[in-house]
């Protein structure tokens, strides 16, 4: 690795954040890229008019996190104190034995569930703030340059910059590729990582009438095994939220890759089916959203990955169990292993 030029991060969800994060204070120059129009990744709000121009919001990737690591812990105090996270306390339709992704909850002591504020959004707007991030840049391939890397995006061609090192924060079947001619035992780690879809419904109310449902939030599936929906929540009842009431319907990992090429309009009509025979009335408009890689089947539990000799390393969810928290502890495991080797 060239430790004198930058470092170049690919992905500005929360484990690329996290990573520059760790980097940069520890004194190393950092440049972020990602392909969308900002960061945060699957940490997402969708945003909208609906009824009479009346604005709505509705978080449609991840819905809350959890902290259990004491790092965690901190830097999620960090952004709560920021007045960018805070906690949230749906009235919550579970078992009472919760047995999520292998994870006991008991009633007695219920996980803590954090949200973005006033959006999903919010954590990694607040992270990206001291951080240099290029966005609308889709890298497709990194090119070696004497001891040094060169990016190229669809967007702007070849880099006029050199990188001492390059980190992917990406979704495995996107890191594959591009680590494919350069470092093949990395690509096979990407390529052996399945990660599955979701299908998610966003469902806005006209401000009249709200929709009268005993509870914000539902495991769906987790009480009823047959059941299509995997999750349902009252985005409006997170705190800071405003706008119209909005609800966020997500299919089971099982039932979105089943019907992931499905047409858009009878995805919708069988979400809202499935949600009317809970209770839920039709809404005023709705907005569908298909992601192709929404969680990780069987994460190799890696942490991380970083060649030192190539200075090429990867970092994201996927590597480090899932999830918001499986996701940043990721970007600070990469970032330990760089500074390691420098
Ligand atoms: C529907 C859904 C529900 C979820 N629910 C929860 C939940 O309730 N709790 C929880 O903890 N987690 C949840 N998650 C998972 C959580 O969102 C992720 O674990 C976490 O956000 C992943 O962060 P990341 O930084 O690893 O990846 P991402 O957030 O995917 O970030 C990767 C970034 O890389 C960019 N990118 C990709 N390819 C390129 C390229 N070639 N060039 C440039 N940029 C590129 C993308 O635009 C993106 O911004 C959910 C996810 C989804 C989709």
């Amino acid at each position: 690795m060239n430790s004198t030029s930058p470092i170049a991060i690919i992905g500005a969800g929360i484990a690329g954040l996290s990573c520059a994060t760790a980097l940069q204070h520890a004194g190393l120059n950092v440049c972020v890229f990602d392909k969308s129009r900002g960061p945060s990744g699957r940490m997402s709000t969708r945003r909208g008019t609906g009824d009479g121009d009346a604005a709505w919001q509705c978080d449609h990737g991840a819905q809350y996190f959890t902290a259990q690591d004491p790092g965690f812990r901190q830097e999620v105090a960090r952004w709560c104190e920021a007045g960018v996270a805070a906690l949230w306390t749906p009235k919550l339709w579970a078992p009472p034995l919760e047995i999520l992704n292998g994870e006991r909850e008991s009633s007695a002591a219920p996980k803590q569930r954090f949200v973005g504020l006033p959006r999903m959004t919010a954590p990694a707007n607040f992270l990206v703030e001291p951080l240099a991030l290029t966005t609308q840049c889709t890298i497709k391939a990194l090119q070696r340059d004497a001891d040094s890397w060169r990016l190229l995006s669809a967007e702007n061609g070849l880099s006029g910059a050199s990188f001492g090192a390059v980190l992917l924060a990406i979704p495995a079947p996107q890191a594959a590729p591009l680590f494919a001619e350069i470092l093949p035992s990395f690509a096979a780690i990407g390529a052996n990582t399945k990660m599955r879809g979701s299908w998610t419904l966003m469902l806005q109310y006209a401000a009249a009438l709200p929709l009268a449902l005993p509870f914000d939030a539902a495991f769906v599936s987790a009480l009823d095994p047959d059941n299509i929906l995997g999750w349902i929540a009252r985005d409006s009842s997170k705190p800071g939220r405003t706008g119209l009431e909005s609800w966020v319907l997500q299919a089971t990992p099982e039932w979105s890759e089943a019907h992931i090429e499905d047409d858009i309009n009878s995805v919708a009509a069988t979400l809202l089916t499935a949600f009317g025979q809970l209770g839920g009335r039709h809404p005023q408009s709705w907005t569908a959203h298909r992601w192709r890689y929404a969680d990780t089947e069987s994460s190799p539990q890696l942490g991380s990955a970083w060649n030192a000799e190539s200075g090429v390393g990867m970092c994201g969810d996927w590597l480090n169990g899932g999830k918001v928290e499986g996701a940043w502890l990721s970007g600070q495991h990469l970032a330990r292993q760089v500074l390691a080797s420098i």
